[in-house]
């Protein structure tokens, strides 16, 4: 499929905008990245994308949880920063306070693998995009939560990225996930166009559609990338990149297509049955290797 405003990623435009590692440089250059993720059962999740924006090049990274899913999370990597989230249960307005002071000093915002989703969560999103000014990522449960009422995003005061798989693009949408297949590109772009944000609708042949209408698709990637965890890994990529400066659409097409050629490097040793998620975090290194 091409056409007007519909664009394929070439290899060249995804390594364009690839920030430079200057000799003078030092960790504040790269920004630091908050990351909002995993529950007890899902610290995988929030591990994953801390791990996936480190290789991708973020200054710092910190994980915002709950104190109980916290001590898993970081145990998965020493370059992990944790911070509790004071209270329990599904994240809701009685967060809001502890998230924006967690957001001061950062440079991107990654909210919503893993996450306790509740009843006020789309809510509280909503507050929190509205008093601070950084990208930020939604993905996973943060997008189920905002499906509930899609308002609360216009209030967004930075750059906001959605990366739904096809059954969250369902939620967000109010369509049948088959219908969102049959007509991906016009859903993408509609739904960035309404909300003034880039949508990243992921699949075989991901696409990013910027708000002012044109849409990009993505050639890489491979089946071996459905299995858990992999949404997670591009999560991070995207938020690191937003942390080092890349605006929008560029991170977001520049961070889809590092992820699937990952995808499709880690699968050359793995094959398409054995590939895992956190495969992707070695295959990133190769793609910044070739692009470097
Ligand atoms: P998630 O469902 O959130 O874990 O995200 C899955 C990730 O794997 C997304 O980046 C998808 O684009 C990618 N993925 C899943 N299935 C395929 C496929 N058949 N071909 C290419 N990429 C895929
Ligand atoms: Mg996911």
């Amino acid at each position: 499929v091409s056409g007007p405003e519909l664009f394929r990623v070439e290899e060249k435009d995804a390594r364009e905008a690839l920030p430079v590692r200057r000799a003078d440089s030092h960790k504040g250059t790269y920004g630091h990245v908050l990351v909002v993720a995993g529950s007890p059962g899902k610290t995988g999740a929030a591990a994953m994308v801390a791990l996936a924006a480190l290789r991708s090049g973020a200054g710092l990274v910190t994980v915002a949880t709950r104190a109980e899913a916290l001590p898993a999370v970081m145990a998965h990597a020493p370059e992990i920063m944790g911070l509790a989230l004071p209270g329990d249960g599904p994240l809701g307005k009685g967060d809001l306070e502890a998230l924006k002071a967690a957001l001061e000093g950062k440079d991107a915002l990654v909210m919503g693998p893993g996450i306790p989703r509740g009843p006020e969560t789309g809510a509280l999103i909503g507050d929190l995009l509205a008093a601070v000014d950084v990208p930020a990522v939604l993905d996973a449960d943060a997008l189920n939560a905002v499906a509930e009422d899609l308002s609360v995003l216009r209030r967004a005061k930075g750059p906001v990225v959605l990366t739904p798989h096809p059954g969250e693009m369902a939620r967000l949408t109010g369509k049948p996930t088959k219908e969102v297949q049959l007509h991906r590109v016009g859903m993408a772009r509609q739904l960035a166009a309404a909300l003034h944000v880039t949508v990243v609708l992921k699949g075989s042949r991901t696409l990013i559609a910027e708000a002012g209408g044109r849409v990009f698709i993505n050639p890489t990637g491979n089946p071996g990338m459905a299995t858990g965890g992999t949404g997670d890994v591009l999560s991070g990529v995207c938020g690191a990149l937003l942390a080092q400066a890349l605006p929008l659409p560029q991170a977001a097409w520049t961070a889809v297509y590092a992820h699937g050629l990952a995808g499709d490097l880690a699968a050359e040793r793995r094959g398409l049955m054995g590939l895992i998620a956190t495969d992707l975090l070695k295959g990133l290194g190769s793609v910044w290797v070739r692009w470097g």
